[in-house]
């Protein structure tokens, strides 16, 4: 089985099916948080996991039984789905040439995106490997013209009320914990990029 990522606060909630349990181990191989050990030929629930069920949802699908349930942290066993077949799986010739073909074009087509597309990308998006939890993500779909356009209007407001953050007299204030490669950074790209959204986002709006 396989399954996506989940993001939120609360602790996840372990139930194991003993009947079912066979004590393989595998949910403990996978556990990150130690949250699972083998006693007496099954698995059960630690009292001292290290930071206590981070629904990660790893042992729900490996086990091979059926056994383990999560719940918690929007992960439900409904969102179990099974692994695609081998012979679908990109092989690393395939894998190579989609990263090497990837390009990032910020030009986009006059024409709107078909809803089916969407949830294709959203559906491929939910699968997609996350850092530490809890990492609450969220998907913005700005589906139509005048929503992009009132975006770039709010983000640029946005940009304006905090370019006191890339300002000099901050970045002088900040340099003493800065390494001189960040303050180099902020000096030669960010301080300028902020200005340079601003513009672009302004002189839009102008064309407009
Ligand atoms: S993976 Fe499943 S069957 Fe194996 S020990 Fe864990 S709960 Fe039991
Ligand atoms: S969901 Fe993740 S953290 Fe929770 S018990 Fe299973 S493997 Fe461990």
């Amino acid at each position: 089985m396989a399954i996506p990522t989940t993001r939120t606060n609360e602790e996840g909630i372990i139930s194991i099916d003993n009947e079912l349990c066979n004590g393989c181990g595998l949910c403990v191989s996978v556990c990150k948080d130690f949250s699972l050990f083998i006693e007496n030929g099954k698995a059960v629930v630690s009292s001292t996991p290290v930071f206590g069920c981070i629904s990660c949802g790893h042992c729900m699908a490996i086990c091979p039984k059926g056994a383990i349930k999560i719940t918690g942290r929007t992960l439900s066993p409904d969102d179990l789905f099974e692994l695609p077949k081998t012979k679908s799986v990109a092989a690393y010739d395939h894998l190579l040439s989609l990263m090497q073909r990837r390009r990032s074009i910020r030009e986009f087509r006059d024409q709107p995106v078909e809803d089916e597309i969407i949830e294709k990308i959203l559906a491929a998006a939910r699968t997609a490997p996350m850092g530490l939890p809890p990492t609450d993500v969220n998907v913005l779909i700005l589906n139509g013209k005048e929503k992009n356009a009132e975006f770039v209007k709010d983000f640029t407001e946005m940009l304006k009320n905090m370019k006191w953050f890339a300002s000099k007299p901050v970045l002088a204030l900040m340099r003493p914990f800065m390494s001189r490669e960040s303050a180099e950074l902020y000096k030669s790209f960010i301080s300028p990029l902020f200005d340079f959204f601003i513009l672009l986002s302004d002189k839009s709006f102008q064309i407009k």
